[in-house]
């Protein structure tokens, strides 16, 4: 059996013995092991990353930029290769995979800029010939613990701007699908990178917990479900690190009565259904207001009757299968309990069987017309490919729902109204706002976070807040001595 290791060092390494199976969730079959890693492999990895940190943190900006460069090269020529590893222990379409890891290249890209972005601040004659300036040192050793269904743009979101900023990083893939962390660390070696500025540790919670306990760590980057993002959080934060712990969604997309109802259904499809639902910024309720939801709902409940459910070696297929059995079967029980609790389903995917792939772990598209606020369907994150549609008789009604909810993800809006539209940008209380662009994802130059329940810390991922969050700030006042008038000065000085 194939058994995936660490990355520590430079170089592909394994202390512990125990290892966990990996699925093809496609077929249902082990595919690979990987190391559950122990105390050993954490040693050597804290030992690694704080070598490294003293070297690193001294080159200079303008060759860790030269070094990040050559890395976005080789990514690029390794697109399809970090595609198909995404796919082959994800399930998701290639096509989908590969605009995941293009996403990701784009934080690289954003990276080079390194240089730039760490110019700081300077003013001079803040006093009688004193000048002040502000820069950003790096942290330390940095780390990042990520979820299944991004093996490849979640860690993307965090290490090239760490390591840009002159911090090593320890990543902690999904245990689901870790090969494609191992892959890019390597090729990041390949660029140039000293070794040990990157290292990879695999494992569950209990070498999560390593991490979020030790005390030679200065920050923790976390994306997964609310729950352990918040005890991430709170974890983390015992031992005085910077955190930013992004958790799960409720992404609603609001069709209002004027909106293009056509682009509104092929928006709703491919964000409800792409990726079998499994994003974070996936819409998992579409509002239908005023009279548009029937028409809403029966155009929906058609094209979704004609997608493509099939593994990810079918290069017709549209949607893959969900990551593992124990999800498959959570999802199928929120359909059970969303029948029981009166909502009207109008598509049903537990049946669904793909010949030759029985034991896979396919759930068909599934929609719910009907919902109310207080059904289990609507209040929690499914993270499958089951839409919920609720009514709503105005625009008020709607607004409401998406800032009640106890997520603050995304959420978008299909209208033809400017005056709407722009309403519901600045009274939405949500980290990322679409106007009739289903999937508001952010591009690296911005940065991607949530409100609420959706993300714990102060800092969204990449971009300029990325830039913040991977440096402390510092601020020096000088005035050469020249200038100094004799005596001491008693009074808070000022200007
Ligand atoms: P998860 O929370 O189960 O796991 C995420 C990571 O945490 C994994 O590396 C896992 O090993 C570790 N982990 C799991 N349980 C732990 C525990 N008890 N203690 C310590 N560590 C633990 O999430 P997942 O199932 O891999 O991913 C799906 C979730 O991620 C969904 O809720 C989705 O909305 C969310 N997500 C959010 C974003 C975002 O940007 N907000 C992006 C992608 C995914």
């Amino acid at each position: 059996m194939k058994k995936i290791n660490n990355f520590i060092n430079g170089s592909i390494t394994s202390y512990s013995k125990d290892y966990l199976p990996v699925y093809d969730p496609s077929k249902g079959e082990i595919i690979s092991e990987v190391i559950l890693s122990n105390k050993e492999d954490f040693d050597k990895t804290i030992e690694s990353s704080e070598k490294a940190f003293l070297s690193w943190s001294e080159v200079t900006p303008l060759k860790r930029s030269r070094i990040i460069s050559k890395y976005k090269e080789i990514l690029e020529k390794n697109i399809e290769l970090l595609a198909k590893l995404v796919s082959i222990e994800h399930g998701k379409t290639l096509d989908d995979a590969k605009g995941s890891v293009i996403r990701g290249l784009e934080v690289v890209e954003f990276a080079c800029g390194i240089p730039h972005l760490l110019k700081g601040e300077f003013s001079q004659n803040v006093g009688a010939s004193i000048d002040s300036w502000s820069i950003r040192q790096p942290l330390g050793l940095t780390a990042g613990i990520t979820p299944f269904n991004f093996p490849a743009m979640v860690p993307m979101w965090m290490y090239p701007i760490s390591i840009a900023c002159g911090n090593t990083f320890i990543l902690k893939p999904s245990e689901k699908d870790p090969s494609c962390g191992l892959k890019l660390a390597e090729l990041f070696s390949e660029a140039g990178l000293p070794d040990g500025v990157f290292n990879v540790l695999n494992g569950d919670k209990e070498i999560v917990n390593a991490l979020i306990n030790s005390k030679k760590i200065s920050s923790i980057s976390f994306v997964g479900s609310t729950p352990v993002a918040k005890y991430i959080y709170e974890q983390s934060a015992k031992t005085g690190k910077r955190v930013q712990a992004l958790g799960g969604a409720k992404n609603h997309l609001v069709v209002m009565p004027d909106a293009n109802i056509n682009q509104a259904v092929d928006g709703i499809m491919g964000a409800a259904f792409g990726s079998a639902g499994e994003r974070c910024m996936a819409v998992s309720v579409a509002v239908a207001v005023g009279d548009i939801a029937e028409e809403l709902v029966e155009k929906i409940s058609s094209n979704a009757q004609t997608l493509k459910v099939a593994p990810w070696t079918d290069d017709e297929s549209q949607m893959g299968p969900v990551i593992s059995k124990e999800h498959k079967n959570k999802i199928i029980e929120y359909i059970d309990e969303g029948e029981k609790e009166g909502a009207s389903l109008v598509l049903d995917g537990r049946n669904i069987n793909i010949q030759g792939y029985e034991n896979g772990y396919f759930v068909g598209p599934t929609i719910f017309d009907n919902v109310n606020k207080n059904m289990k369907i609507y209040k929690e994150e499914i993270f499958g490919p089951v839409l919920s549609v609720i009514r709503a008789k105005d625009y008020k009604e709607a607004l409401d729902l998406v800032n009640n909810h106890q997520f603050g993800n995304g959420t978008s809006i299909y209208t033809s109204d400017g005056e709407v539209s722009r309403h519901f940008t600045t009274n939405t209380k949500i980290g990322m706002v679409g106007i009739n662009v289903p999937i508001p994802v952010p591009m690296a130059f911005h940065s991607f976070g949530g409100w609420k329940q959706s993300l714990f810390g102060d800092h969204a991922m990449h971009g300029i807040e990325g830039v913040r969050f991977f440096t402390k700030l510092k601020t020096i006042t000088s005035r050469w001595p020249k200038s100094i008038q004799a005596g001491p000065e008693f009074k808070m000085p000022t200007n």
